[in-house]
Parts: C-alpha cells; structure tokens; sequence
C-alpha cells in the first residue's frame, strides 16, 4: 500500500480482504521509526497495543465477522483526550504522570469503528497556543519545512497526518486549534458545530468554546470520521441530541447555487500577500463551479481577539482550579504545609502562558472587574454571533483565509504572546459562534509552505461546508505529500 492513501481507501481495502490491518499499520509504523525522530509528533506511541488490535480486526476479517467504518485505519490522538490505560498529560508537567482510568467518548467511538490508536500527539500545554511550542516536553516540526512550527495547539496531531505517520487525527479547538494547524501543515481540519461531538473525556480548557475535530488527508475522510465520532452523548451536557446526518453521502460535489459570502473584515491589512491571492483564486475557482460569491460583513469581527482572551483565560482559569496536587497531577515535594503545597505544586507544574491564562481568566472574574470584563465580554460575544445569524440569511457558506500567515519560524513569536494570539484572528469567532468551520489546503507560498482556506457554514449544517470542501478538492490538486528528507 502506498502512505498516500486515504483512510476511506484502507478501510475498504481492509473490509474487502484486500489487505490486512496488520500490513497497514506495519507500514505506518515503518514511515514513524524514519521519520517521527525528526518530525516530534507524538509524546507517546502505542505500537504494541496496535499491533493486537490491529490482528484482532483482521482475525474478525477472516472469520466473516462484520468490522467498522474505519477498519484498520491508523489514528493519532491529541494528548488532551482520555485513552483508558495510557497517559494523558496536556504535554504538561502538572499531569506529566496522570493515566486516564477511562475511554473519551471519541475514543470509543474510535474503537467500535475498527480504528487503530498508534499514539497520543504533542501539543501547546492544555491547548492554549498557537505553535505547539508550549508543550513542557517536545517541539513538534512542520514537515514541509522542519525550521518552521507546525501551528497549534494540535500541532501534534497535523504534523503527523501531514507527514503520513498517521492516516487521520483529533483535535481540539477552542480558538482555532484544528484548523490552523491544518492550515500550516496542508491538510484537512474541521471543528464541528458545538455540541455535535461529545466533550466527555476532553480535558476542559475553555468549556463554552472547545470541540473535538478530525485531521485528514482529504475532504471525504473528515467526513467518514466525522460520521464516527458524531453524536448526542449524555456524559456529556452540552450534547446535543439530534439525529446525525450522512455526511460522506453529502458529497456530490456540485456547488451549483451554493451562496458563498467573503466577510470584508477578513481581508484587511495584516494578511500576507501569498495567503490573500492563494484565497482569492479558490474564490474563482469555486466560482466556475457554478456558486454564487457575494461580499458580506461581519462587522463586530474585530473584537473577537480581544473578547476570547477574556472568555477562554476566564474559563480557563476555572477549570484549572482542580490540578491542585492533593487528587492527581505533579505534588510539590517542597511543600511545609497545605498552602504551600498548592502553590508549590501549580508553580512547578504548570508552564508560563498557562499561568498568563490563569492569571488574566481570575483578574476579568474578579469581584471588582468582573462586569467591566467578563460580563461585557459576553455581551459582545452576542453580538458577533448575531453578526453571523444576519449573515447566514445571505449566504449559505463563509469563506475566508485561515490564517494570516503561512507557518512562521520557530522562536519567532515565542517571546511574544501578543503576537501569538493574532494567529488565531480568523478562526475565533467561529468558535464563539459555535458554527462547524474547516480549513482545507488552497494553494502554497513561494517558500513552499502550505496555505489554508476556511470554509464556515450554520450551525449543524457540516454536510454543507464539506461538501463545498469536497467539491473544491476535486476541483484543484492541493492534496500533496511533503518530502520529508
Ligand atoms: N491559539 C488559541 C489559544 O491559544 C486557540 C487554542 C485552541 O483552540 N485550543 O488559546
């Protein structure tokens, strides 16, 4: 089998009896032993755990039992989500040592769909960056360029779809977290709608905003994996219980009518030259396709940097409250007495932009700034949600770059978290919308380095912004392979 091929290929192949799960993986972790030394991706891999698996499937192939949708199919995990039996650390000190006593759900959705886990992927420690290079323990490399940072905070999990050591990934994004990575690594990432896929099992960091998501190859599969990990949970409250539609039947790749809305407020000054045409030719291309384009405005857009880093910081800082060395996590062997040993143990446990988050979510939830700041910032959230409910009456998708940038150096923002956060200024709002948005690969830069467009749709209307996706895809040749040296 060649390491080009897509998850929906192996899985056939596999469920034909065409090639056996054990075949696939060895050849997946054969790519791992050469490359992941370079690439980083993984804060751990699995390979004893799915070499059983991936015999069991095969084992079932042969006595004519039924195997899932993802028969086979080798997937990576972003450190962040529960995996019964193996660590989950948040590529954080202060969990460094936590074993998950328990499956996310995602995961065991994973598994009765005949998925293979090879690994759990490094990560901005407890999702809060935009480079990956937060995580306490390793720094992840962009495949298409080893100098340059893989985007974040799923960093892990792009770089390793993107360099084929695995054939999909999740996620997490609460700001931006799947598809700017994706963006930066040239593949496909999607954030579904809040509430579609369950949260039980993803370690919290800002609750009203992260979703799971799928990394992929390619269009069709975000779709199949999609169909997998979608659906009402009831671990999880913010679930939402309705029926999940037939994403990979909602392919059919014509864009005829489709309504497409470019937000004026995403094509400002800031924007690299390179992203801005490689964007704008997909706008032609989707064009000749037969949809619509019209210009539109989301005009509270500017507040959406600012408005985040009160909310999520907010939340944050809530749910971080409970790593605090008495129940799991680092415990401070320095400690006098119990004071000491909270504070010793959060001071060494936790790295400096989580303590920045900390510190700035307890300072906007504080008694005396509380309605100055977090209060306020709910109020604005409303109003750019309201921004996309109007727009959406025009227009059926929202098209726009996914990042300002293609992916930067490493180092080169590290010192400067300001500048960090502007990563994130097209895929925010998105999340404070709850809408399902995806970036796919629309072109590349003269330095060679991968560039994403972002498509958004309404809330629970995935089958729209995929199939726009898909039809693009078929439409362009954007879907390609680095060489890794
Ligand atoms: N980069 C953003 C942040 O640092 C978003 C992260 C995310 O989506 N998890 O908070």
């Amino acid at each position: 089998m060649s390491v080009t091929w897509t998850a929906r290929n192996i899985a056939d192949h596999v469920r034909a009896k065409k090639l056996s799960a054990q075949a696939v993986l060895q050849s997946f972790l054969e790519r791992q032993e050469k490359w992941e030394p370079k690439i980083q991706s993984f804060l751990v891999r699995t390979r004893d755990q799915a070499l059983v698996q991936a015999r069991q499937i095969d084992e079932r192939v042969t006595r004519g039992e039924p195997v899932g949708p993802l028969a086979g199919v080798p997937i990576a995990i972003k450190d962040n989500m529960c995996v019964q039996g193996l660590k989950t650390t948040c590529a954080s000190k202060i969990l460094e040592s936590f074993v998950a006593p328990y499956d996310a759900t995602v995961i065991r959705r994973l598994r009765e769909a005949d998925a293979v886990l090879v690994g759990k992927t490094n990560m901005d420690e407890f999702a809060m960056g935009s480079s990956t290079e937060n995580s306490a323990f390793q720094t992840t490399r962009n495949p298409w360029n080893t100098d340059c940072i893989p985007g974040g905070s799923s960093g892990g999990s792009a770089a390793a779809v993107a360099a084929r050591l695995a054939a999909a990934a999740l996620g997490s994004d609460t700001g931006g977290s799947i598809r700017q990575p994706a963006a930066c690594c040239g593949v496909v990432g999607l954030k579904p709608t809040y509430g579609l896929v369950s949260r039980y099992g993803l370690v919290a960091f800002a609750s009203s905003l992260d979703q799971i998501g799928p990394f992929t190859w390619n269009v069709g599969d975000a779709a199949l994996i999609l169909q997998v990990i979608a659906g009402h949970d009831p671990l999880d409250s913010t679930s939402v219980d309705r029926p999940v539609p037939h994403y990979t039947n909602a392919l059919t790749g014509s864009v005829k009518g489709l309504r497409i809305g470019l937000p004026d407020e995403y094509f400002v000054k800031g924007l690299d030259p390179e992203v801005e045409r490689a964007v704008l030719e997909s706008v032609r291309v989707f064009e000749s396709l037969g949809a619509t384009v019209q210009k539109i405005s989301l005009p509270h857009t500017e507040y959406a940097v600012a408005v985040y880093y009160i909310l999520a910081p907010s939340e944050a800082s809530a749910n971080l409250a409970r790593y605090d060395g008495v129940r799991y996590g680092h415990r401070s062997g320095n400690a006098k007495n119990l004071l000491e040993q909270y504070e010793l143990s959060r001071q060494e446990g936790f790295g400096s932009e989580v303590k920045r988050r900390i510190m700035l979510g307890t300072y906007a939830l504080s008694a005396g700034y509380y309605d100055a700041y977090y209060l306020k910032a709910q109020k604005v959230r409303t109003l750019i949600q309201r921004d996309f409910d109007s727009a959406f009456k025009q227009v059926d998708v929202i098209l726009t770059p996914t990042a300002p940038t293609p992916a930067f150096r490493l180092g080169e923002k590290s010192g400067d978290p300001l500048q960090m956060y502007l990563s994130d200024i097209f895929t925010i709002s998105c999340n404070m919308a709850g809408l399902p948005g995806l970036s796919m690969p629309c072109g590349f830069s003269s330095a060679g380095l991968p560039i994403g467009l972002q498509l958004m749709g309404r809330p629970f209307e995935e089958e729209t912004v995929l199939n726009a996706a898909h039809s693009y895809e078929q439409a362009t040749s954007w879907v390609r392979e680095p060489t890794l040296s």
